[in-house]
C-alpha cells in the first residue's frame, strides 16, 4: 500500500475504532478510501442519533452551540468552546476540545454555581460498555485541557417513556445517568489505547491482522469490503446455525467445504440438513413432518405481510419509543391454486397515524373465511395485539384474524425443508430464488429488504421535502407487495414438495 501524506491525529470514533482493530484505525487514517460505502440503515442510524441529540439539547435550554460549519473548521469550535468556557457559559453544545492531536466534541457542557458537568447523549435504550469507553476518552481528553468535571452523566432514552398527548415531555422521555465512577476506572484502559493507537499511525504499512470476530463486534467494520475480500464467498462463513468463531476456526484450520465440517457439529439438525443438501444438491425435506404440516393449509388462503417503523422518539399518541409502529401492509388472497391472486395494499401517508385506517382496512379485507399466510408471525401478530388495546371495538375481530393465522417460516425454522441455494439464509429474499420457474426478484425492485423499508420511512417522515413522497411510496408498495407474491409462491413449492 502506498503512503500517503501523514496526519496522525485522532478523533474518538478513530480510537475507539482502534480498540476494536488496529489496521482498521490505520485504513481508516490513511486508506479512507477503502472504506465501505455508508448504507440506508447505518445513515437512518445516524440521522437518529443527531435527532435524538438536537432533541436532548432541550434539556439544557439557553446552550451556544460549538458545531463547526464543516469538518475542516474545529479549530474554530475549539477556541469558541474555549472562551464560552472563560466566560463560564452556563450551557455549551457540541463543546469541542483538543489535547496533543486528540479531537473530541461533547454533547453538552453544562457550568453550574462555577463547576462543570459532561452530558453525552445516545439515542438507544441502555448503556452499553463502548459508550463508557466512549465518554472516557471525552473525559479523558477535557481533563487534560485543564478543565475539571465534576459529574460525567450518558443521556439515553427511557424505555418505560410513553407519549401522552402530543408533544414529548423530554424530562421523561430520557434518563441522566451518572458514570464517573466507571468513567474514572477506564482512565488506564485509555491512556493504553491512545499508545497504542499512536504507534499503529506511526507504522509505514497496515497492521497485519486476520479477520475475526473483531469484525462484527462490538461494531460490523466498515472495511469488510477490504478485508474480507472472497472471504465472504466462502460457503462456510454461509452456514446457518454455527458460531462465528467455529467458522472462522474451519476457515483457518484450511476446511473449505461443507462435506469437510467436523463430524461433533453435525448434531446440530440446522446444520445437518445444509450439510446434506449441499452434498446432494437437492432440497433437504423431511417429509413427514413437512406433510403434516401443509395438510393443515387448506384453500383459500390470504398471503400477509406487515412493514413497521420503530422512532426513538414516539410520534403517536400512547407509543414508546422504538415500538414497531404498523405503516403499511399488503394482502395477497387466493381460492385454489389455478385461480387468480387478488391483491389489497394499505400505505399511510408519512405524518398521519394511519394505524386506525390500517386496522379497519386489514379487518375489512380478511372478512370472507381463509387461512392468513404469514412468515414469522411475530412482527404481526404483536402489532394486532398492540392495535387491540389501543382500539378495543376491533379486538373481538383481531383475535379472529390471529387464530387464523399460519406461520409459514415453521418448515424452514425447525429445519424440514433446506434448499442449498438457501446459502444459509431463511427469509423469503433467500428462498424465492431457489423456486424454478420463478419470476419475482427482488432485484428488479427500489427496496430490497424490511430494514430498508423501515430507514427509508423514517427518512420520509424526517425530510418529506428531500423526496418525491408518492415515488418513495410507490417502491414500499413494490416492496411490499413482493413480500406476499414471495409467501405465496413457497406456499405453492411447499405444497408441491410434499406432493413429489
Ligand atoms: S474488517 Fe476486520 S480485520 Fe479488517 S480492519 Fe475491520 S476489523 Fe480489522
Amino acid at each position: 500500500m502506498s503512503i500517503k501524506p501523514r496526519n496522525t491525529n485522532l478523533s474518538k470514533s478513530s480510537l475507539i475504532r482502534g480498540i476494536q482493530c488496529s489496521k482498521a484505525l490505520y485504513l481508516y487514517k490513511y486508506h479512507y478510501e477503502q472504506r465501505d460505502p455508508v448504507s440506508r440503515q447505518q445513515q437512518d442510524k445516524f440521522d437518529r442519533g443527531h435527532q435524538v441529540g438536537k432533541l436532548a439539547q432541550s434539556l439544557f435550554p439557553g446552550g451556544k452551540d460549538c458545531t463547526p460549519p464543516n469538518h475542516y473548521s474545529y479549530q474554530q469550535s475549539i477556541q469558541a468552546t474555549s472562551a464560552l468556557i472563560s466566560a463560564q457559559y452556563p450551557v455549551i453544545y457540541e463543546a469541542a476540545f483538543k489535547f496533543e492531536g486528540i479531537l473530541i466534541a461533547l454533547d453538552i457542557l453544562v457550568n453550574r454555581d462555577g463547576k462543570w458537568y459532561a452530558y453525552e447523549v445516545k439515542s438507544s435504550l441502555k448503556i452499553s460498555q463502548t459508550y463508557l469507553q466512549d465518554i472516557s476518552i471525552q473525559y479523558h481528553i477535557i481533563k487534560s485541557c485543564g478543565i475539571e468535571l465534576e459529574d460525567v452523566f450518558i443521556v439515553h432514552i427511557n424505555s418505560d417513556y410513553v407519549l401522552k398527548g402530543e408533544t414529548v415531555n423530554i424530562n421523561e422521555l430520557f434518563k441522566i445517568v451518572s458514570v464517573k465512577e466507571q468513567v474514572e476506572a477506564l482512565q488506564l484502559d485509555i491512556q493504553a489505547a491512545i499508545n497504542k493507537a499512536r504507534s499503529v499511525l506511526s507504522l509505514h504499512n497496515a497492521p497485519e491482522i486476520e479477520t475475526g470476530i473483531q469484525c462484527f463486534k462490538p461494531y460490523p467494520c466498515d472495511f469488510m469490503g477490504t478485508c474480507w475480500k472472497g472471504q465472504e464467498k466462502n460457503p462456510l462463513f454461509q452456514v446457518a446455525g454455527a458460531q462465528l468463531l467455529d467458522k472462522i476456526q474451519w476457515v483457518k484450520s484450511g476446511i473449505n467445504d461443507m462435506k469437510d465440517i467436523p463430524q461433533e457439529y453435525l448434531t446440530s439438525s440446522r446444520i445437518k440438513a445444509q450439510v446434506e443438501a449441499h452434498h446432494t444438491q437437492k432440497p433437504f425435506i423431511k417429509k413427514e413432518e413437512l406433510k403434516n404440516f401443509m395438510d393443515n393449509i387448506h384453500f383459500p388462503v390470504y398471503c400477509f405481510d406487515i412493514e413497521a417503523f420503530q422512532p426513538a422518539i414516539p410520534v403517536f399518541e400512547e407509543t414508546y419509543p422504538f415500538q414497531a409502529i404498523p405503516f403499511q401492509f399488503s394482502l395477497h388472497y387466493s381460492t385454489s391454486e389455478d385461480s387468480s391472486l387478488i391483491e389489497t395494499e394499505f400505505i399511510s401517508p408519512p405524518h398521519q397515524d394511519g394505524r386506525e385506517l390500517f386496522l379497519i382496512h386489514f379487518l375489512n379485507s380478511t372478512e370472507k373465511p381463509g387461512q392468513i399466510l404469514v412468515f414469522n408471525t411475530l412482527l404481526e401478530k404483536g402489532i394486532l395485539f398492540q392495535l387491540g388495546k389501543l382500539y378495543p371495538q376491533y379486538a373481538k375481530s383481531i383475535k379472529e384474524r390471529i387464530q387464523r393465522m399460519v406461520d409459514l417460516e415453521i418448515p424452514f425454522k425447525k429445519d424440514w425443508y433446506y434448499h442449498p441455494k438457501m446459502n444459509g439464509g431463511y427469509s423469503i429474499k433467500n428462498i424465492l430464488p431457489t423456486i424454478e420457474q420463478n419470476t419475482l426478484s427482488y432485484d428488479k425492485i427500489n427496496i430490497k429488504d424490511g430494514l430498508d423499508a423501515m430507514a427509508i420511512y423514517q427518512k420520509l417522515l424526517r425530510e418529506p421535502e428531500t423526496h418525491d413522497v408518492q415515488s418513495v411510496l410507490d417502491d414500499l408498495i413494490d416492496y411490499c407487495r413482493m413480500d406476499t407474491l414471495g409467501l405465496y409462491s413457497i406456499f405453492l413449492e411447499l405444497k408441491k414438495a410434499v406432493k413429489e
